[in-house]
Protein backbone atom coordinates (compact mmCIF):
# COMPACT_ATOMS: atom_id res chain seq x y z
CA UNK A 1 0.00 0.00 0.00
CA UNK A 2 1.79 3.22 -0.82
CA UNK A 3 2.37 6.58 1.50
CA UNK A 4 0.86 9.42 0.35
CA UNK A 5 1.67 12.53 2.54
CA UNK A 6 -0.13 15.91 2.62
CA UNK A 7 2.14 18.76 2.91
CA UNK A 8 1.13 20.03 6.50
CA UNK A 9 2.39 23.70 6.76
CA UNK A 10 -0.85 25.75 6.40
CA UNK A 11 -4.27 25.13 5.07
CA UNK A 12 -6.88 22.24 5.15
CA UNK A 13 -4.76 19.37 5.41
CA UNK A 14 -7.51 17.47 7.80
CA UNK A 15 -9.39 16.80 4.76
CA UNK A 16 -6.97 15.75 2.17
CA UNK A 17 -5.76 12.79 4.71
CA UNK A 18 -9.58 11.86 5.38
CA UNK A 19 -9.96 11.56 1.27
CA UNK A 20 -6.84 9.93 0.70
CA UNK A 21 -7.16 7.22 3.36
CA UNK A 22 -10.81 6.92 2.06
CA UNK A 23 -9.10 5.98 -0.74
CA UNK A 24 -7.54 2.73 0.62
CA UNK A 25 -3.95 4.55 1.08
CA UNK A 26 -1.20 5.06 3.84
CA UNK A 27 -1.98 9.24 4.38
CA UNK A 28 0.69 10.91 6.63
CA UNK A 29 0.87 14.62 7.08
CA UNK A 30 4.66 15.87 6.18
CA UNK A 31 6.48 18.90 8.11
CA UNK A 32 10.07 17.19 8.56
CA UNK A 33 12.31 16.26 5.87
CA UNK A 34 12.07 12.46 7.58
CA UNK A 35 8.67 12.40 6.81
CA UNK A 36 8.87 13.65 2.77
CA UNK A 37 11.65 11.32 2.51
CA UNK A 38 9.11 8.28 3.64
CA UNK A 39 5.81 9.05 0.83
CA UNK A 40 5.48 7.95 -2.05
CA UNK A 41 3.76 11.24 -3.46
CA UNK A 42 2.57 13.91 -1.55
CA UNK A 43 -0.57 16.19 -1.88
CA UNK A 44 -0.40 20.26 -1.25
CA UNK A 45 -3.43 21.59 -0.18
CA UNK A 46 -5.57 24.59 -0.53
CA UNK A 47 -4.47 27.75 1.92
CA UNK A 48 -2.30 30.62 1.32
CA UNK A 49 0.38 30.07 -1.15
CA UNK A 50 2.76 33.14 0.38
CA UNK A 51 2.00 31.69 3.17
CA UNK A 52 3.44 28.20 2.64
CA UNK A 53 5.79 29.35 0.22
CA UNK A 54 7.62 31.18 3.29
CA UNK A 55 6.91 27.96 5.76
CA UNK A 56 8.41 25.70 3.57
CA UNK A 57 11.63 27.38 3.01
CA UNK A 58 11.51 28.16 7.42
CA UNK A 59 10.87 24.35 8.07
CA UNK A 60 13.76 23.39 4.82
CA UNK A 61 11.93 21.75 3.01
CA UNK A 62 11.42 24.01 -0.50
CA UNK A 63 14.71 22.31 -1.92
CA UNK A 64 14.06 19.07 -0.60
CA UNK A 65 10.87 19.07 -2.29
CA UNK A 66 12.27 20.85 -5.18
CA UNK A 67 14.70 17.49 -5.44
CA UNK A 68 11.80 15.05 -4.89
CA UNK A 69 9.61 17.19 -8.04
CA UNK A 70 12.54 16.88 -10.23
CA UNK A 71 13.02 13.64 -9.49
CA UNK A 72 9.83 12.47 -10.70
CA UNK A 73 7.65 12.18 -6.84
CA UNK A 74 3.70 12.03 -7.86
CA UNK A 75 2.58 15.24 -6.47
CA UNK A 76 -1.21 16.59 -6.36
CA UNK A 77 -1.80 20.28 -6.01
CA UNK A 78 -5.21 21.76 -4.99
CA UNK A 79 -5.67 25.80 -5.11
CA UNK A 80 -2.87 27.28 -3.48
CA UNK A 81 -1.16 23.65 -4.11
CA UNK A 82 -1.76 24.69 -7.99
CA UNK A 83 0.16 27.39 -7.35
CA UNK A 84 3.39 26.31 -5.59
CA UNK A 85 3.54 23.62 -8.21
CA UNK A 86 3.68 26.11 -10.95
CA UNK A 87 6.95 27.35 -12.90
CA UNK A 88 5.44 30.90 -12.94
CA UNK A 89 3.03 33.02 -10.67
CA UNK A 90 1.45 36.07 -11.65
CA UNK A 91 -0.09 38.35 -8.92
CA UNK A 92 1.77 37.35 -6.32
CA UNK A 93 4.62 38.58 -3.73
CA UNK A 94 7.57 38.92 -5.40
CA UNK A 95 9.47 37.04 -2.76
CA UNK A 96 6.94 33.87 -3.21
CA UNK A 97 8.59 30.47 -4.06
CA UNK A 98 7.44 28.22 -6.81
CA UNK A 99 8.22 23.82 -6.83
CA UNK A 100 8.33 24.18 -11.30
CA UNK A 101 6.88 20.42 -10.76
CA UNK A 102 4.52 22.00 -13.76
CA UNK A 103 5.67 23.70 -16.63
CA UNK A 104 2.01 26.42 -16.11
CA UNK A 105 1.95 30.13 -15.12
CA UNK A 106 -0.73 30.99 -12.71
CA UNK A 107 -2.42 33.77 -11.59
CA UNK A 108 -3.47 34.06 -8.13
CA UNK A 109 -6.97 35.06 -7.13
CA UNK A 110 -7.67 35.34 -10.85
CA UNK A 111 -11.23 35.45 -10.54
CA UNK A 112 -11.30 38.65 -8.99
CA UNK A 113 -10.86 40.14 -5.53
CA UNK A 114 -14.83 40.17 -4.94
CA UNK A 115 -15.54 36.59 -6.07
CA UNK A 116 -14.49 35.34 -3.07
CA UNK A 117 -16.08 31.41 -4.18
CA UNK A 118 -18.47 30.30 -6.50
CA UNK A 119 -19.28 26.26 -8.06
CA UNK A 120 -19.28 24.95 -11.16
CA UNK A 121 -20.02 21.73 -12.47
CA UNK A 122 -17.32 20.38 -14.33
CA UNK A 123 -16.24 17.44 -17.31
CA UNK A 124 -12.56 16.35 -16.20
CA UNK A 125 -10.68 14.49 -18.48
CA UNK A 126 -9.69 11.33 -16.90
CA UNK A 127 -12.99 11.51 -14.25
CA UNK A 128 -15.35 8.33 -14.94
CA UNK A 129 -19.15 8.70 -13.90
CA UNK A 130 -20.26 12.55 -15.19
CA UNK A 131 -19.58 15.70 -13.90
CA UNK A 132 -18.54 17.07 -10.87
CA UNK A 133 -18.80 19.70 -8.55
CA UNK A 134 -16.26 21.74 -8.39
CA UNK A 135 -15.84 24.56 -5.18
CA UNK A 136 -13.32 27.56 -5.62
CA UNK A 137 -12.64 29.39 -3.16
CA UNK A 138 -10.32 32.52 -4.12
CA UNK A 139 -8.79 30.24 -6.94
CA UNK A 140 -6.27 30.10 -9.83
CA UNK A 141 -6.89 29.35 -13.40
CA UNK A 142 -4.15 28.07 -15.45
CA UNK A 143 -2.59 31.29 -18.24
CA UNK A 144 0.23 29.49 -20.13
CA UNK A 145 0.55 25.56 -19.89
CA UNK A 146 3.77 24.60 -21.32
CA UNK A 147 4.52 21.59 -23.76
CA UNK A 148 3.58 18.50 -22.60
CA UNK A 149 1.10 19.89 -19.79
CA UNK A 150 -2.66 18.19 -20.30
CA UNK A 151 -5.69 20.73 -20.03
CA UNK A 152 -8.15 18.50 -17.74
CA UNK A 153 -10.65 20.65 -17.63
CA UNK A 154 -11.80 24.36 -18.57
CA UNK A 155 -14.57 26.31 -16.68
CA UNK A 156 -18.05 26.03 -19.10
CA UNK A 157 -19.33 29.35 -19.05
CA UNK A 158 -19.92 32.70 -17.61
CA UNK A 159 -16.97 35.11 -17.67
CA UNK A 160 -14.47 33.19 -17.58
CA UNK A 161 -15.67 30.41 -19.63
CA UNK A 162 -12.81 28.41 -21.12
CA UNK A 163 -10.26 29.39 -18.00
CA UNK A 164 -7.93 26.37 -17.34
CA UNK A 165 -9.07 25.22 -13.99
CA UNK A 166 -7.08 21.48 -14.13
CA UNK A 167 -3.66 20.02 -15.48
CA UNK A 168 -1.47 17.29 -15.44
CA UNK A 169 2.04 16.90 -16.43
CA UNK A 170 3.58 13.26 -16.29
CA UNK A 171 3.08 12.11 -12.25
CA UNK A 172 1.90 15.73 -11.36
CA UNK A 173 -1.94 16.87 -11.10
CA UNK A 174 -3.27 20.22 -10.18
CA UNK A 175 -6.76 21.58 -9.87
CA UNK A 176 -7.68 25.17 -9.32
CA UNK A 177 -10.94 24.03 -6.94
CA UNK A 178 -10.97 21.99 -3.80
CA UNK A 179 -12.26 18.37 -4.41
CA UNK A 180 -11.68 17.73 -0.43
CA UNK A 181 -14.60 19.22 0.36
CA UNK A 182 -17.31 18.37 -1.15
CA UNK A 183 -16.94 14.38 -0.30
CA UNK A 184 -16.17 13.54 -4.23
CA UNK A 185 -13.21 11.19 -3.97
CA UNK A 186 -12.65 10.90 -7.80
CA UNK A 187 -9.59 13.20 -8.02
CA UNK A 188 -8.34 11.56 -4.73
CA UNK A 189 -8.52 8.15 -6.71
CA UNK A 190 -7.02 9.38 -10.05
CA UNK A 191 -4.13 10.85 -8.14
CA UNK A 192 -3.74 7.44 -5.90
CA UNK A 193 -3.94 5.74 -9.63
CA UNK A 194 -0.80 7.56 -10.52
CA UNK A 195 1.38 6.75 -7.33
CA UNK A 196 0.12 3.70 -7.75
CA UNK A 197 1.62 3.58 -11.08
CA UNK A 198 4.73 5.22 -10.36
CA UNK A 199 5.38 2.92 -7.42
CA UNK A 200 4.93 -0.06 -9.76
CA UNK A 201 7.11 1.64 -12.37
CA UNK A 202 9.96 1.57 -10.09
CA UNK A 203 9.60 -1.91 -9.36
N1 LIG B 1 -5.76 32.70 -2.90
C1 LIG B 1 -4.97 31.70 -2.24
C2 LIG B 1 -3.48 31.87 -2.57
O1 LIG B 1 -3.12 32.75 -3.25
C3 LIG B 1 -5.41 30.31 -2.61
C4 LIG B 1 -6.78 30.04 -2.04
C5 LIG B 1 -7.03 28.62 -1.71
O2 LIG B 1 -6.13 27.78 -1.66
N2 LIG B 1 -8.26 28.34 -1.43
O3 LIG B 1 -2.69 31.10 -2.14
Amino acid sequence: TPTIGVLALQGDVREHLAALEASGVNAIGVRRRSELDAVDGLVIPGGESTTMSRLLVVFDLLEPLRERLAAGMPAYGSCAGMILLASEILDTRPDAQCLSGLDITVRRNAFGRQVDSFEENLDVTGVEGGTMRAVFIRAPWVERVGEGVEVLATVPGGPAAGRVVAVRQGAVLATSFHPEVTGDRRIHELFVGMVRDAVAARG
